[in-house]
Order: structure tokens, then sequence, then C-alpha cells
């Protein structure tokens, strides 16, 4: 099923991010994780990609078995920075043997252990144009309510990514945000930039503190005092800081239909537990 048919139906859509294992020995566990979020039958999953390709095949079938035994539809994150044309087209084969028809499609980031840039692709509008090629694909693309890093400004961040949304990205996912006065500003300056694809707000429950200290290292994500303070008084306590960080998260994601937005896709991060609360949480809204 095309994504986009979900994210623009009648019923507000609530679906849930897993990462598909690096390695072969952690391959069953983190199936089996995945598997139990999609016992959930969430309107859909994605499943991330690793840029430098390594997890490759792993995100394909960690998809294609969500979807076959448990009729969920999936969506595959697609990477090109560190991909020749050649591998980007063998990966869309592949998916399309899988029975998978949505691709998020994502420059990536170069993998710290790699450093030859691929001499085929700069940007993921260039993936989307090629996606186009190979086949009927429904194609997401993401986006950054803060601008994404490298934009430089967010005259630049909103051209851009009118051109990505122009190549052929039939809907965008959004990087994670805390404070949902942030999207709201950043789709009024979409739409007044002409872009009309529906946005899925992508929302992060943080629940233990390696998580938090790692969105307040890396990520240029303003976080609320609301959020600091919680994350302060419970940082220290892994029960109360996940019953804390679900909490806020469900508080983020009402405010969000309440105003109209209304696909909301969770960072679960193979969290079964945490992606059952959210979903108990919202049983009578969603
Ligand atoms: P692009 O859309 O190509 O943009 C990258 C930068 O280039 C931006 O600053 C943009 O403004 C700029 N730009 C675009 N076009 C031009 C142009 N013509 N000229 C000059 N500048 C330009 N990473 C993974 O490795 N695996 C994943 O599974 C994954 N999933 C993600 C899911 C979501 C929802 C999000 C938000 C991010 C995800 N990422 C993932 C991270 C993503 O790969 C990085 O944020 C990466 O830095 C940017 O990817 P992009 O597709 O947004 O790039």
């Amino acid at each position: 099923m095309k994504l986009i048919d979900i994210i623009t139906g009648p019923r507000p859509s609530l679906s849930f991010e897993v990462f598909p294992p690096k390695t072969w020995d952690t391959y069953e566990s983190i199936k089996t994780a995945t598997e139990e979020i999609a016992s959930l039958h969430p309107s859909y999953m994605s499943v991330t990609y690793g840029a430098g390709g390594g997890t490759s095949q792993h995100t394909i079938s960690i998809a294609a078995n969500i979807q076959d035994k448990f009729n969920v539809p999936t969506i595959a994150h697609l990477t090109c920075i560190s991909s020749s044309r050649t591998q980007v087209k063998e990966q869309l084969m592949k998916l399309k043997e899988a029975g998978i028809t949505n691709i998020l499609a994502l420059r990536g980031d170069m993998p710290k252990d790699m450093t030859t840039k691929s001499l085929d692709y700069k940007y993921a509008s260039q993936l989307i144009e090629d996606i186009l090629e190979v086949g009927d694909f429904c194609i997401g693309g993401a986006c950054y309510p803060e601008g994404h890093p490298e934009s430089g400004t967010w005259m630049n961040d909103v051209k851009y990514l009118k051109e990505k949304v122009d190549a052929g990205c039939q809907f965008l996912t959004t990087q994670m945000f805390f404070d949902n006065n942030i999207l709201y500003n950043f789709m009024y300056r979409i739409r007044e930039a002409g872009i009309n694809v529906p946005v899925v707000a992508g929302i992060m429950p943080v629940t233990n503190a390696a998580q938090l200290n790692r969105i307040r290292t890396i990520s240029g994500n303003s976080l609320p005092q609301r959020f600091i303070r919680i994350a302060d008084r419970f940082g220290d306590n892994p029960e109360a800081m996940k019953q804390a960080g679900i909490a806020y998260a469900t508080e983020q994601v009402i405010d969000l239909l309440a105003n109209g937005i209304n696909a909301v896709h969770i960072y679960s991060m193979n969290k079964p537990e945490v992606a059952r609360a959210i979903q108990a949480n919202l049983s009578e809204i969603i």
C-alpha cells in the first residue's frame, strides 16, 4: 500500500520507526522487537538504513518481514551519500522484488569510517530522480523544522526543500523536535514557499539519560525549559524517565492532532514497550 494514501486518509495516522541490526548476532533479537511493534498494527512502520550500506540487506528483510507477517505497510529508508548509481539501482530492484513500494529517500551522512563520497550523488533530490526512473514507488523525504545544520540560512533550507519536493518527493517526515511551536512556524514558512505536500511529524520519546545526553550534545534541537526540567529531575531514575518521556511525547502528539497535524511518526527505537504505551495513551484519540 502507498503511504501517501494512509497519510492523507480520513483518519489520523500513528506510525513507528525501527532500525535494522548492524550485525548478524543481533539480528534475531532486533527482528523480535520489530515484530512486537508490528503486532500493535500501527498505520505503518519505517525501517532505517545505514549510510555505509552495511545494513542494506537487513533493512529490506526487516521491512519485508513486517509486511508479510503482520500486514503492516512499511517504508524502507534509502541513503545515497556513499553509494554509486549502480548500487542504488541494485537496491531498488531488491526493494521491488520484496514488495516494498514506499521509500524514504535520503542523502545520509558520511559514516565516520568512510572517506570516499559518492561521485554520483550529492543530495537526496538526485536520488529521488533515480528512484522515479526505476519504478512506481511512493517517495518521502526528510525535513528539518529547526533547519538542516548544513543549510546555512532558513531561505536556503526552504529553497532546497522545495527543489526536493519538486523532484518528486510526495511527503515529508520531520526531524524530531520538542516544542510544537517550532513545527507550526516551519509549516507556515514552507506553505508560504509553495511546499504543499503532507508533513508527518516525527516525535522522539526520550526515555533514558543516554538518549538525552546525545540529543543535548549532537543535535541542534532547542530544548524547552519544561523538557529540561523533566530530564534534570528524572534523568537518573530509568523507570521515572521512561514514564515522563512517554507522557511528554504523548502530550506533544495530542497537541499536534488538535492543531491539524494528522500524521505522527514515533521514533520508537526498537522499544516495543514505548510504542505500546504511546498507542495505549492515544487509544480514544487515534
Ligand atoms: P538533503 O535533502 O540532500 O539535504 C542535505 C543538505 O544539503 C541540506 O542542508 C540541504 O539544504 C542541502 N541541499 C540540498 N540540495 C542542495 C543544493 N542543490 N545545493 C546546495 N545545498 C543543497 N540517515 C541515515 O543514514 N539513515 C536513515 O535511515 C535516516 N533516516 C532519517 C529519517 C528522517 C525522518 C530524518 C529527518 C533524517 C534521517 N536521516 C537518516 C538523517 C539524514 O540522512 C541526514 O540528516 C542528512 O544529513 C541529510 O539528509 P537529507 O536527505 O535530508 O539531505
